[in-house]
């Protein structure tokens, strides 16, 4: 059975000049989803640096390229604990609450749409200077 951690932090929804408070919920990765998540990475660069031998001229920088990344990027992806899963609070143009889906590679500030009123609002990240700001 698949256990799903979600760890939920308080952000900043901001549409304008108005603003709402909303929660990031994140999904915290087992030692196990992280080493897949790093061999998926080793392994794609790889399958490139074989797909990229036969191109005539290129393959001399991009198959050490791809080989070397192989490793990197999986130690970079191993690092990560923690994925964006999904973001949720209430629009502070219509005053309607929704939940969005966010990609493992979303990062804060983003930009999204109001799922009602396709309103143009500003996910950041809650900070002792934006609570401040509420003042
Ligand atoms: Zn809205």
């Amino acid at each position: 059975m698949l256990m799903i951690a979600l760890v939920s932090y308080p952000i900043l929804i901001r549409c304008g000049e108005d603003h709402a408070e909303g929660l990031l919920h994140l999904h915290s990765l087992t030692p196990r989803e992280r080493r897949i998540r790093a061999a998926k990475i080793w392994g794609w660069m790889w399958l490139c640096a074989l797909i990229s031998a036969p191109v005539c001229g290129l393959h001399i920088v991009l198959v050490p390229t791809f080989i070397l990344a192989g490793p990197v990027m999986a130690f970079l992806r191993y690092r990560i604990i923690q994925v964006p899963d999904h973001v949720s609070g209430k629009c502070p143009s219509c005053k309607e609450n929704f939940t969005l889906a966010l990609k493992p590679t979303d990062r804060l500030p983003k930009r999204v749409y109001c799922p009602s009123c396709d309103a143009t609002l500003y996910l950041l990240e809650k900070t002792d200077s934006t609570v401040s700001q509420e003042n």
